[in-house]
C-alpha cells in the first residue's frame, strides 16, 4: 500500500476519532448539567417541603397565640401564613404535575390532606375563640387530635422529603455514572487518537527518514570501501531525502568513472612498463632465437586477448617465417609466401575483419576470422611481420593497442635488422667470401681463445696446401681454380665438423683446428681428408679438371709443443710433406725425430 494511502487513512481516522472524542465530552458535560439539574430540583422540593412543615407549625403557634392572647395582630398572622401555604401547596402541586413520581405525588398530597385537616382543625378553633369559647378553642389547639394531625403532617413532609432525595440520589447516580462513562470514552478516544498520530508519525519518519538515511549510509560506508557494485535505488521524492538520494547517486557515478578511468591508467601503464621492460631486452639480444624468445613471453603478457606469431623474412625477400608464436594461433601457416600479406604489399598495418569490410590476407585460413598484420620495417625495408589474431572479443577494438603493437613492431623491426646487420658484418670480418670458410683473423682469434679458456687442452692442427695449384689457374682459368679451391674447402668444412673448424690460411692454404685430437688422430683424419678429396674428378664449363691433391702438416699441442707454436710447426710439417713429394700427411713430431 502506498504510503500516502496509509497516511491520508490515518489522518482521516483521527479526524473522526477526534470529533467521536468531542461528542463524547459533550455528553460528558450534559450528564454533568442533568446532575446539576436533579441537585437543584431535589433541593427546591426539599425547601418546599420543608417550608410547609415551618408554614403549619407557625401558623398553629400563631392561631394558639390568638387564642391565647386574643390580640388581632396574631389572627392576621394567621390568615397571611394560611394563604403562604396555600401558594406553596399550588406551588408543590404544580412541581409534582411535572417532575414528581406517582409515589412522590401520593405523598404530596398526603401532606396537602393532613395540612388541610389541621387547617381545619385551626379555623374551627379560631372560629369557636370568635364567637367566645375560648375554653373550647383552647382546648381544640392543645388538644390530642392538633397534636395527632400535626405530627402526621410533620410526618408525611417527612416521608415526601425522603422519597424525594432517594429519587434525587438515584438520578444523581444514573447521571454522574453517564457522565463518567462518556468522558471514559472521550478519553479512550482521544487516547487512540494520540496513539495513532503518534504511530503514523513513528511510521512516516521510520519509513520516510529513518530507513532512507540509514540504507543511504549503508551505500555511502560500501562506496568508502570501494564496492561499486551497491546498487542505488531510485527514489523520486521531491524532499530533501530524494535530494540525498540524487546527490549519492551522482556521486556514486563519479567514483565508478574514476575507478574506470583509474584502471584504465593503471592497464595502460602496467602495458607501457611491460612494453618498456620488452623494448630493453629486445636490444639486449644477441640473436634472432632470444630476440624470439622475448617477443613470445612478453607479447601475450602485454596483449592478453591476442594470439599471435613473429615472423621473418627470409634471404631472398620471398617468404615470411614463423620464429615464434604465443597463445596457440589457429589461422596462419608456419611459413607463407610474402605477397599473401596486404600488410607487406603495403608497408603498414592491414586488418582483416571478420565483417568482411576489408580485404582479407592470403594467408589466413580461413580468410573471414579478424585478424591484424603489422609490418616489420627497418629504414623503409621490410624485415618481417607481427600476425595477430583476436581471442578475445574486440581484442583489436581499443586505438591504443593498435598504437602500442605498432611501436613495438616498430622496435623489433629495428632490433632484428640490427642482429641481420651485425651478422653479416661479423661474416664479413671472420669468413671468407670464396669458400665460406673463416678466415686468417678469425684463426688467430680461435687460438688466442683456446689459450685463454682452454688453455692446457688438446688441440691438433693440420696445415694443408693444394698440390700444384697454380697449374688449374694456368691450364683453365681462375674461375676453374675457385671451384677447385671452393671445393677443397667444402670437403674441409664437411670432415672437420661437428668438433673443429676450418680456415683459409691464404691463397690455396687451408688450415683445421680440432681440440681433443692427438697428432696421430690428426694424421688419420688428414687421410681421411686427401681421400675424400683426391677421389673426386672436377670439372668446369664442360672442361674436366681431374683429380684434386693435397699435402698436410700436422702439428699437436700440448704434448708435442705449445699452442703459440702449433701453426708454426704444422707449416713446417707441410713443407716437409711437399718437399717430400706432396699428396701425403706429415707429423710435426716426424721431421723433428728425422732431424
Ligand atoms: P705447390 O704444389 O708447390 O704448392 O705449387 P702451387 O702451384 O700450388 O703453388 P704456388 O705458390 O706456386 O701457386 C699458388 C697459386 O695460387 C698462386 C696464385 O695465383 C694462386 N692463387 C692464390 N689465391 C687464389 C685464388 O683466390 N684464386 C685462384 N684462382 N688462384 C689463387
Ligand atoms: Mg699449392
Ligand atoms: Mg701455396
Amino acid at each position: 500500500m502506498r504510503i500516502t494511502t496509509i497516511t491520508n487513512w490515518a489522518y482521516g481516522i483521527t479526524v473522526v476519532l477526534t470529533a467521536l472524542s468531542g461528542a463524547s465530552f459533550i455528553m460528558s458535560s450534559r450528564s454533568a448539567l442533568h446532575e446539576r439539574v436533579a441537585v437543584e430540583e431535589h433541593l427546591t422540593l426539599d425547601t418546599l417541603a420543608e417550608e410547609l412543615a415551618l408554614g403549619a407549625e407557625v401558623r398553629s403557634d400563631e392561631a394558639r397565640l390568638y387564642v391565647m392572647r386574643g390580640e388581632e395582630r396574631h389572627l392576621q398572622a394567621f390568615h397571611a401564613e394560611e394563604q403562604t401555604e396555600r401558594r406553596r401547596e399550588d406551588a408543590a402541586q404544580k412541581l409534582g404535575a411535572q417532575k414528581l413520581t406517582p409515589a412522590e405525588v401520593a405523598a404530596l398530597a398526603d401532606v396537602a390532606r393532613d395540612a388541610e385537616e389541621l387547617d381545619k382543625i385551626e379555623v374551627a378553633a379560631v372560629e369557636a375563640f370568635q364567637r367566645g369559647d375560648k375554653v373550647a378553642a383552647q382546648g381544640v389547639l392543645f388538644g390530642a387530635e392538633h397534636e395527632r394531625v400535626q405530627k402526621a403532617l410533620l410526618q408525611t413532609v417527612a416521608h415526601f422529603r425522603d422519597l424525594t432525595a432517594t429519587r434525587a440520589t438515584s438520578e444523581l447516580e444514573a447521571a454522574r455514572a453517564r457522565s463518567d462513562w462518556w468522558s471514559l470514552a472521550a478519553e479512550i478516544m482521544l487516547a487512540v487518537t494520540g496513539a495513532l498520530f503518534v504511530a503514523v508519525l513513528y511510521f512516516v519518519l521510520r519509513r520516510r527518514v529513518a530507513m532512507p538515511l540509514m540504507r543511504m549510509t549503508g551505500i555511502v560506508s560500501r562506496l568508502a570501501k570501494q564496492d561499486y557494485t551497491v546498487e542505488l535505488p531510485i527514489d523520486r521524492r521531491g524532499d530533501e531525502i530524494g535530494e540525498m538520494n540524487e546527490a549519492i547517486d551522482v556521486f556514486r557515478t563519479n567514483l565508478i568513472e574514476r575507478e574506470r578511468l583509474d584502471s584504465e591508467r593503471r592497464a595502460d601503464q602496467h602495458t607501457k612498463d611491460l612494453i618498456l621492460q620488452m623494448m630493453h631486452r629486445v636490444q639486449a639480444c644477441q640473436n634472432q632465437a632470444e630476440l624470439t624468445d622475448v617477443v613470445v613471453r612478453f607479447a601475450p603478457q602485454i596483449f592478453p586477448g591476442l594470439a599471435g606469431g613473429l615472423y621473418i623474412l627470409n634471404e631472398g625477400n620471398t617468404s615470411l617465417v614463423r620464429t615464434g608464436a604465443w597463445l596457440d594461433p589457429q589461422h596462419s601457416a608456419a611459413v607463407f609466401p610474402a605477397t599473401a600479406c596486404w600488410s607487406m604489399r603495403r608497408g603498414r598495418s592491414h586488418q582483416s575483419s571478420a565483417n568482411g569490410s576489408d580485404v582479407p590476407c592470403q594467408h589466413l585460413d580461413p580468410p573471414g576470422v579478424t585478424a591484424l598484420c603489422v609490418p616489420l620495417t627497418a629504414q623503409g625495408d621490410m624485415i618481417g611481420l607481427l600476425s595477430l589474431e583476436e581471442r578475445d572479443e574486440d581484442a583489436l577494438g581499443p586505438l591504443g593497442a593498435r598504437l602500442y603493437l605498432e611501436l613495438i613492431a616498430e622496435n623489433v623491426g629495428l632490433a632484428i635488422a640490427n642482429l641481420q646487420l651485425r651478422e653479416k658484418l661479423t661474416t664479413l670480418a671472420v669468413r671468407d667470401p670464396l669458400t665460406g670458410l673463416f678466415n686468417r683473423r678469425f684463426l688467430e682469434e680461435t687460438l688466442q681463445r683456446h689459450t685463454r679458456d682452454h688453455a692446457g687442452e688438446p688441440l691438433v692442427c693440420l696445415m694443408i696446401d693444394i698440390d700444384h695449384f697454380k697449374r688449374f689457374n694456368d691450364q683453365f682459368g681462375h674461375d676453374a681454380g675457385d671451384l677447385v679451391m671452393q671445393f677443397v674447402g667444402q670437403t674441409l668444412r664437411e670432415t672437420c665438423a661437428p668438433t673443429g673448424n676450418a680456415f683459409r690460411f691464404g691463397g690455396e692454404e687451408f688450415t683445421a683446428l680440432l681440440p681433443f685430437l692427438g697428432e696421430q688422430e690428426g694424421i688419420e683424419l688428414a687421410d681421411t681428408l686427401r681421400d675424400k678429396i683426391s677421389s673426386v674428378a672436377l670439372s668446369h664449363a664442360g672442361q674436366i679438371l681431374g683429380t684434386v691433391s693435397i699435402s698436410v702438416g700436422v702439428a699437436a699441442s700440448p704434448g708435442e709443443g705449445s699452442v703459440e707454436t702449433l701453426v708454426t710447426r704444422a707449416d713446417a710439417a707441410l713443407l716437409q710433406a711437399k718437399a717430400e713429394g706432396r699428396d701425403r700427411a706429415i707429423a710435426a713430431s716426424a721431421i723433428h725425430r728425422k732431424s
